[in-house]
């Protein structure tokens, strides 16, 4: 293929060996640590104060460095990771029902379809224990028992009950956490808050990431700031497809800045399509809504059994219903993985048997449910989001199933880390969804709460002093070069932006762009198809530089060019998105080929030829260069996935 070149394979160096349940115990023990006199005089930058960026904050400030960060919200509470709904995982097994550390390990590898790292999981898995007990000391109110002991409920792929929750703002009650911890530091000193502040570019010194360029969203003005390790915490990416679940502001710009300087991106193309939200309703939209996974617990998906079958779902009885995920996956039924259960509603709308305006949609019904628990236990558990479905559509669902339909929603992909969450520029460190590790081509439920605050309160904190304690590094100002010729590069960058006074607005090219992800990248792709969308990527990307209208100017606020800075890098990264689905001849967890299915239309992996990470280096105008990472599996091996 003439869209990239092969460079040379790479290798997580970092990793640790020997079984796998004392890998990271007997690493942490290894690395170095910073003497508490000499943390104080290192400066750590995080960006991003969602719940990896948060807790990574809070605790560093704790340990005695000091701490700057950034986020484009006006407060850091407002970081996008307070819309998660429905639970975060933990291996507590308080159910006795026969979990432990080594089934969430097991479940996540074999979840993400086999194209993840087991000593990353693992450590996950170990992990998910104390990000419970820490939330619980910081006050978050998880659901609980009536004996006390905190409640859990069930999340696909999974066959025990390991999800903690807060109703459905889990979320919101865990980012209130992290956020107060945060605000201590703030109130002591230790951590400089700078909202409604954008990073715009990385700084590189000697190799090494030593700072970053911001621009301030209300004055416009730009300021170079330098630290002795810059920590990215940016979320994820599934704004490219202009509708996802994500919240409006959600980007890849701190990401895409990063891999512009040298920082490689793997499997851009995992992107996880939720099966349970609500449908698009128009064009006017701009913005998609989830109904929580944690809905499948007590919520039957069902079609009818009739193509085209028009009556109100009420009046269709039992035997010409299609449960299709009972039918088709029994040992799993409603609670299959997100993959899966998208994939299936796309099967039944494509078949003609969808509900609702133009026939994609399925029924998420709870009528069962209310018989059985009566209506006021549901709305215990799940008030807040059938509040939310009617406030929507305009549809009682104590009264009338719900009608969802599979969306974009999380991304797997993001910048390539080693063991350590440090990116193939030393000193840049990722943590949350803006990394890669951990969820392979398919995430579980539950489990980007549990991987962000795995990272930020207990993983980079370890690692991370590691690399400082290998120091001192230089002391480097923003007046070096380097630094001056980042702040340079988006002065230059901004007036560009501003000077093509073209139009077209910035929201309709982002758009364009999105339809054409959603077609040819989305739940199903195919050659001809990202052949097609590489092309249409390209001519879009080079209208959107001629004819893009930006009004304003950079002194100050102007949603416009924020929102250009962020589309034209969406464009660079949906073309390798594009390129990385290409390359991937087989299907895997959220990356489903139709070339590549088993008989029965499920995905087909091909581990002699895929088992690996794809990681690219960017190459300016040229071609990407792809690095693969061996996957190897010595406790998890890879079968073909089964549910049934
Ligand atoms: C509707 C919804 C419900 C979900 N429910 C669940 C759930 O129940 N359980 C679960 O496990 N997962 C859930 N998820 C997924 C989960 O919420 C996210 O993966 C997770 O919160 C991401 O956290 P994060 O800290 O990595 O990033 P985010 O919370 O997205 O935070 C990103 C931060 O980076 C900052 N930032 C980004 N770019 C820049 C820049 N250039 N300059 C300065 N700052 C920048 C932002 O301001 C923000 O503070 C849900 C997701 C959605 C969309």
């Amino acid at each position: 293929m003439d869209l990239y070149t092969e460079g040379e394979p790479i290798a997580d160096t970092r990793a640790p060996d020997g079984p796998i349940e004392t890998r990271w115990e007997r690493h942490r023990f290894e690395m170095k640590l910073v003497n508490p006199a000499n943390r104080r005089k290192m400066t750590v930058i995080v960006v991003g104060t969602g719940l990896a960026g948060g807790s990574a904050a809070a605790t560093l400030a704790e340990q005695g460095y000091h701490v700057k960060s950034y986020c484009y919200q006006d407060s850091p509470r407002r970081a996008h990771s307070i819309a998660a709904q429905g639970g975060i995982n933990a291996a507590k097994n308080y159910r006795n029902d026969g979990d432990s550390v080594h089934r969430l390990f097991y479940d996540t590898v074999k979840g993400g379809d086999f194209r993840s790292r087991e000593s990353n999981v693992h450590r996950l898995a170990e992990v998910s224990v104390n990000i419970i007990d820490q939330c619980v000391a910081q006050g978050v109110p998880f659901a609980r028992e009536y004996g006390g002991l905190l409640d859990t409920r069930s999340f696909g792929g999974a066959q025990v009950q390991r999800t903690f929750y807060a109703r459905g703002q889990t979320g919101q009650q865990l980012l209130l956490g992290a956020y107060q911890a945060l605000e201590r530091q703030i109130g002591l000193g230790n951590v400089e808050m700078n909202s409604r502040h954008e990073m715009l570019e990385l700084v590189i010194v000697d190799g090494r990431a030593r700072g970053i360029v911001v621009r301030d969203l209300v004055t416009g003005e730009i300021s170079t700031e330098m630290a002795d390790a810059v920590v990215l915490a940016s979320g994820g990416y599934g704004n490219v497809f202009y509708l996802s679940t994500n919240a409006k502001g959600c980007n890849v710009t701190a990401s895409w800045r990063a891999h512009r300087k040298g920082a490689y991106f793997a499997n851009p193309c995992y992107t996880q399509i939720h099966p349970t939200c609500i449908p698009v309703s128009g064009d006017h939209q701009s913005k998609l809504t989830l109904m929580s996974e944690s809905l499948r617990n007590d919520g039957r998906v069902w079609v009818p059994k009739a193509k085209g079958d028009q009556r109100a779902p009420r009046d269709i009885p039992e035997d010409e219903r299609d449960y299709y995920l009972e039918r088709i996956y029994p040992s799993f039924g409603n609670l299959v993985p997100r993959d899966i259960a998208s994939r299936a509603a796309k099967n039944v709308c494509d078949e003609g048997r969808g509900v609702g305006p133009g026939g994609l949609g399925v029924y998420l019904d709870f009528a069962d449910a209310i018989n059985r628990l009566g209506r006021k236990a549901i709305e215990a558990k799940y008030g807040n989001l059938f509040e939310m479905y009617e406030r929507i559509t305009g549809e009682d669902p104590y009264e009338v199933p719900m009608r969802i339909y599979p969306a974009v929603h999380y991304t797997m992909g993001g910048l390539w880390v080693d063991y350590d969450l440090q990116s193939s520029i030393p000193g840049l460190f990722v943590i949350g969804e803006a990394n890669f590790s951990d969820h392979g081509a398919n995430r579980l439920g539950a489990s980007a709460l549990m991987q962000g605050l795995a990272d930020g309160y207990f993983v980079l904190p370890n690692t991370l002093a590691n690399y400082l304690a290998s120091g001192p590094l230089e002391k480097v100002d923003a007046s070096h070069p380097e630094a001056v010729a980042a702040r340079t590069e988006v002065e230059d960058r901004l007036q560009r932006l501003l000077a093509i006074n073209g139009d077209r607005t910035v929201d309709s090219f982002h758009r364009e762009l999105g339809q054409i992800m959603w077609e040819h990248c989305g739940m199903e792709r195919t050659e001809a198809g990202l052949r097609k969308a590489i092309d249409e990527i390209r001519t879009l990307r080079d209208e959107f530089w001629q004819r893009v209208r930006v009004p304003g100017d950079g002194e100050g606020l102007n949603q416009s060019l924020e929102k250009a800075g962020r589309v034209a890098d969406f464009f660079e990264l949906a073309e390798l998105m594009c390129i990385d689905a290409l390359h991937r001849e087989e299907s895997c967890g959220g990356h489903f080929r139709a070339e590549h299915q088993t008989p029965d239309g499920e995905a087909q992996r091909d581990d002699d030829r895929f088992a690996y990470v794809a990681a690219w280096e960017y190459a300016g105008t040229g071609q990407p260069v792809l690095h693969k990472e061996d996957l190897k599996f010595e406790y998890v091996h890879p079968t073909q996935r089964s549910y049934k």
